[in-house]
Order: C-alpha cells, then structure tokens, then sequence
C-alpha cells in the first residue's frame, strides 16, 4: 500500500527501514479496527454539524466581541452548540475558563455550599483536583469554604463498590464527581455505559444529589456522551477533544440550565453569570476546532491504538492493551528502565512540527515526587490533543501519550519513538 515515495520520506526523516517496515505491517493489519473508529468519527461529525445547523450559526458568529461582551452572539450560539451536541440543556464555554482544572473547580464551587458534601465513588480524582478540593490543604480550597469531601476507591478488578458507595452517600451529601478518565493511573478508564450504571445506582439512592462527570480525554471517542446516560454535569478543556486542536485555550460545562448558571455565576460574578464575557476572536477557532474535533479525536485514537500494538508485539505491558475497547485517548506502555522512557519522549519531540531540534531532558517538575520527561511540540502550549508523551523517570518506567491533530503525525512520532529505542540498542525488532 505505501508508496516507495513515503517509504523515501520517512528515511530521509530518520526512520531506518527496518523501523518502517514493523510499523507499516502492524497499521495495515489495524485497517479493520481503524474502520470502526471513522464509523464513530462520522456519526459525531454529523451531530456537530447537525448541532450547528439547527442552532442557525452564521457568519456573524464568528466575529470577535471586546469589553463586556453583553449580545455576543457566537458565544451565546456556541453554547447552544454544546448543549445540542451533548444532548444537554444548557452550556457554558468560554475563553475565561484557563484550563480544565478551572473548569471542574467552577463547577464544584458554583454547585456546593458550606456544608454540603463531595463524594468521589471512583477513587482518587486528577491530581489537580486534590488542591482544588482540598484533599491536599491549599488556599481556597473547597475544605476551607466547609465542603467536605468522601472517596470511594474501586475494587481490586476496577469495579465499583457499591457497597460502600451506598453507605457514604448521606444527607449531606450533594455533588457526586465521577472522572471518566484514567488520567495518569493505573485503573480503566469508565466507559459511557459504565458511567451510566453508577450514575443510575447513586440517583436511586439520593435522586437530588448533582451528578457531575470529568469529562477529559473523553469526548468523540464514542458516539454518546456521560450527558445521555444521566449526568448531570459534564466538564472538560477546550486544549483536549473538543477544542479540535484550534481552540487556543479554553474550558466547557454543559448540563442541567441551573447547574451550568450557577457555574456561572461563580466564573463571573452572582447577578452577571452568563451574559458577560467578551471573547476576543476567539469564536472562530471555537467554532472550526469543534467542527473538527469527531475527527482529530479519531486520529488521536488511532494513534494510541497503533501504539498500544507496537509495543505490545515487542512485549510490554500496555495500558489499555491492543484490543481493548477504547474510551479515552491516553495510553500506558510500561518500558521497564529510564533510558527507554528518555528515549522515546525524545522520540516523540524529534517528530514534531514546531521545537522538534529541542531535546527533552528529565526534570524536577513542581508538584511531582520524581524527575519527569514531556514532550511536546505543540502549536497550543500545553495542548494535550497534540502529540506529546510524558514519563516519571521512577519504577514501573511507564510513559503515557496522547494526542495526534492527524493520524498520520500520531503514526509518525511512534516511528519516531521506535527508531529512538532501535538506535540505541534498547529493543530488538522481531
Ligand atoms: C487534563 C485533565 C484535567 C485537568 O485539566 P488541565 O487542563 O490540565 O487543568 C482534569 N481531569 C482529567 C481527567 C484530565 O485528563
């Protein structure tokens, strides 16, 4: 199927051909899997497009609005995009919200009262979150303003404990935040289906309490959202799906209209909620990033999936493994010593479109209790559904990665992550 033409390409990059021959067998033997997943890309495709049409955007939409932002019109229309894309009432997106930790911290905050408690039924939340939450103490916490906080942990098998999860749910509790991701451990990441189930036991328990999805790495990567099966919050970061790689920064939360207005009301002020908010320019990238968005999580997938299949036939443990169903756009590969961790985020950066000739080298990243590597070459700084990887440099040596704007970028830098381990001796290609 390649042309010798790529073939000549992908040398003249630095891939040795014996690098592009394994990686060319395994993409083509992945066609059928690839298939499904342009199946899913195109049913999200369609309800964004759909979305748009119904909700009228036009031309005017995409023009930029300063000062207090009162009538803007794309921004108002977006929201309304969301909430018809994910099947929900309302929808709060915006520039102001710097990152999806500002999202999920909105959204808490907006939605609690001194009080009132949080309970996390999935175990431990993002890291981030521990701050925000107060679980590590921190200034402004929700601990601080009386919001106490209870966790669940999965059982050994990564099922829910419904067990325990029915005796902490009390009459204090309101908020239940459920992270659809993995993020960086090692539990599975919950499939919409899955959030459906505890979404439903929680609700038959207390049928008030707030269900609230973190819905990072999650979105497009099937054809419904945790808002089709009971949520009623979701949350994400406009630097991950659903920006589409565009967005240049950026936060959302759709649901229930009184939830996202007291969102609102928290982001910008009590009285003001919704109808401030100027958004600079940023419409028109809000509007083509989610328009592109079903098909750059697509890529982004297959690109995880590829990866999961090369390093699992050179006999690493990979998280999720190469056939699992997928439900978020992250993988593991554990490759047992720091010289292949280095390797391979090295790989990962040389394959970049902007800093490529940057070499990454292992850090003391604040907040982490080991040395890290990340590599990004990113238009976004920071964007995570762009390629990059990142790696504790401690024991089991895992590296996790993400992103690929397009599927044939993702298949380029594992290449590239491969040829750096082959190079150096540090894996035998069969
Ligand atoms: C990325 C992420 C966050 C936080 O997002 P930032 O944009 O890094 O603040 C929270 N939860 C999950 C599951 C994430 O993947």
């Amino acid at each position: 199927m390649e042309t010798a033409m790529t073939r000549e390409m992908y040398k003249e990059m630095g891939i040795d051909s014996k690098v592009f021959d394994f990686g060319q067998k395994i993409a083509e033997e992945l066609a059928p899997r690839f298939e499904e997943i342009n199946q899913v890309a195109e049913y999200n495709q369609l309800k964004v497009v759909h979305a748009m049409q119904k909700c009228r955007a036009s031309e005017a939409c995409l023009y930029a609005s300063s000062g207090y932002g009162y009538n803007d019109i794309g921004r108002d229309t977006l929201e309304e995009i969301y909430a018809e894309t994910f099947h929900a009432e309302s929808a709060l997106v915006r520039p102001q919200i710097a990152c999806g930790t500002h999202a999920l911290a909105v959204a808490l905050a907006g939605n609690l009262r001194p009080g009132d408690e949080l309970l996390s039924p999935v175990g431990k939340p993002y890291d981030t979150l521990e701050e925000v939450i107060g679980i590590r103490p921190s200034k402004g916490s929700l601990a601080e303003y009386g919001v106490t906080y209870r966790q669940v942990d999965l059982l050994e098998d990564g099922s829910f404990d419904y067990e325990n999860i029915r005796k902490a749910i009390n009459e204090k509790t309101r908020l239940v935040t459920i992270q659809r991701s993995k993020g960086y451990q090692t539990r599975p990441t919950l499939s919409v289906a899955r959030i459906g189930e505890l979404i439903t036991f929680v609700k038959e328990i207390k049928p008030d309490v707030i269900c609230m999805v973190d819905n990072c790495y999650g979105e497009f990567v099937e054809t419904i959202e945790p808002t089709d099966v009971g949520a009623d919050l979701i949350v994400g970061s406009l630097i991950k799906n659903p920006g589409g790689g565009l967005a240049p920064i950026g936060g959302y939360i759709a649901g229930k209209t009184e939830y996202v207005e007291n969102a609102a009301f928290r982001l910008t002020s009590p009285g003001l909620g919704k109808e401030v908010g100027a958004t600079l320019g940023v419409n028109q990238p809000f509007y083509q990033g989610f328009f592109l968005a079903p098909t750059v999580t697509a890529s982004a997938l297959k690109g995880a999936i590829f990866a999961a299949n090369i390093y699992e036939r050179l006999g690493f443990s990979v998280v999720p493994d190469s056939k699992e169903s997928r439900h978020d756009i992250i993988q593991a590969v554990t490759l047992e010593s720091a010289e292949r961790v280095i390797a391979f985020c090295k790989g990962i950066q040389a394959a970049a479109p902007i800093d490529s000739y940057v070499d990454p080298e292992p850090w003391a990243m604040p907040g982490y209790d080991s040395d890290v590597i990340m590599a990004a070459g990113a238009f976004v700084q920071g964007s995570s559904i762009e390629l990059s990887a990142d790696g504790p440099i401690k024991p089991p040596y895992a590296v996790y990665f993400q992103g690929g704007l397009t599927w044939e970028h993702a298949k380029l830098g594992i290449m590239m992550s491969l040829q750096k381990l082959y190079e150096k001796g540090l894996v035998e290609l069969p």
